[in-house]
């Protein structure tokens, strides 16, 4: 007889059941939606626990929390009304004077709002680039430095950090590490496994899944005055996740193992179709043996890769839009990570000023027939050149 004590449910099955969670009044195998801004106090006058206040959460973005924080083996996580309110309370919550250490190119977003900062004297900066462990360590002040920022894969060349290569230097000089893994959600990376102090996922990506929600989560292993103050950065800016959005995300992450999947085998396909292509002159893929960061991102995607690349037009910059106007199954829609492809010019979507080459064309993969996608960008790439 198999031996079923002690057997843990798997992650697969805790996260397809939104961790099993039955109504205690109903029964009701799917949570409901709490939209109440304020709590009745108890017959003793007493505020009632855990909730009172809207701003300070809800019951059904604590569900959403406790799926996340089971899919990152965190000890809590704190879902915001997008991914850039999530960024900000982590700079915000930093002491004045504070040295923090990031890509010289990352998510266009964050690098302004750390630039913003640092303009307003709040915070100083050193850059590194993505992927390279030597310029990371000599970008680090010890004792200086309070907070490491690492993107990986990392927008929009895709490079790869060594998380836990990258914790050791950032604990090494007295620094926390933060990993943005949006592009390989905690169920292909699993950043606080690795040695990352904060884990921050856009939730609009990947974890909804179906680009009908924006929310942002931080998860942590260790709970300490720094998680505290980062609460109340939240709590203060009204920057909680609502509860209707919470309910999206929790309906979407019961299908995230599946998506995700498939978005990986589709980035996949594609990549190793345009490798090569008489009019690409590069595929930006961690998931191509060819890629620096191709042994790296096995071990820390789970073997996946992720569901996002880019491809370099051998041509101009017109002939990169071009592909992506013509393309009539990519959306030509900024956001990654839905049951949709997309196609981006992110040159055009950054703005001016931004380093990115002119003729990337930033590719998230969805869940159609790969066939499909191939033959998209095959005919858009066609008219482009004719
Ligand atoms: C989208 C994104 C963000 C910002 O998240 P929003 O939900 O759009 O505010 C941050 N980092 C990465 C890598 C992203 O893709």
């Amino acid at each position: 007889m198999t031996d079923t004590s002690n057997r843990k449910h798997s992650l697969v099955t805790r996260v397809a059941q939104a961790l099993h969670v039955i109504e205690a009044e109903t029964g009701a195998v799917v949570p409901s939606i709490q939209p109440a801004a304020t709590y009745a106090r108890d017959e003793n006058y007493a505020v009632r626990k855990p909730y009172w206040y809207r701003r300070d959460g809800n019951q059904t973005t604590s569900q959403a929390e406790a799926i996340i924080a089971e899919l990152e083996n965190a000890t809590e996580s704190f879902l915001f009304a997008s991914g850039m309110s999530a960024c900000t309370a982590v700079i915000e919550h930093l002491p004045t004077g504070a040295h923090v250490v990031v890509p010289r190119v990352m998510y266009h977003g964050v690098l302004y709002q750390i630039q913003t900062y640092a303009k307003k004297g709040r915070i100083s900066v050193s850059y590194y680039t993505a992927g390279n462990l030597d310029e990371l360590a000599a970008a680090v002040k010890p004792g200086e430095t309070r907070l490491v920022w690492v993107e990986t894969p990392n927008n929009p060349n895709w490079e790869v950090t060594d998380i836990a290569a990258a914790a050791e230097i950032a604990h090494a000089a007295g620094a926390k590490l933060l990993t943005d893994c949006t592009a390989t959600p905690p169920n292909m990376t699993r950043a606080l496994d690795l040695g990352a102090d904060f884990s921050f996922h856009s939730a609009t990506k990947f974890l909804n899944g179906h680009s009908d929600c924006t929310a942002g989560v931080l998860s942590v292993k260790e709970v300490d005055q720094d998680w505290e103050d980062i609460y109340m950065v939240r709590k203060l800016h009204g920057t909680v996740l609502q509860s209707h959005d919470a309910w999206l995300l929790i309906r979407g992450m019961r299908t995230l193992f599946l998506r995700v999947e498939k978005s990986c085998k589709n980035a996949m396909a594609i990549a190793r179709h345009f490798e090569g292509h008489q009019h690409v002159a590069a595929v930006l893929y961690p998931g191509l043996p060819s890629d620096p960061g191709h042994e790296v991102a096995k071990r820390q995607t789970d073997g996946q890769f992720g569901g996002m690349l880019s491809i370099l037009i051998d041509g101009t910059e017109q002939n990169a839009i071009d592909v992506a106007r013509f393309c009539e199954v990519f959306y030509p829609a900024t956001s990654l990570g839905g049951v949709e492809s997309l196609i981006e010019h992110r040159k055009t979507v950054s703005g001016e000023g931004f380093p990115v080459d002119a003729r990337l064309l930033r590719l998230s993969a969805g869940i159609e027939d790969p066939d499909d996608l191939i033959y998209d960008l095959e005919q858009a790439i066609a008219r482009a050149f004719s």
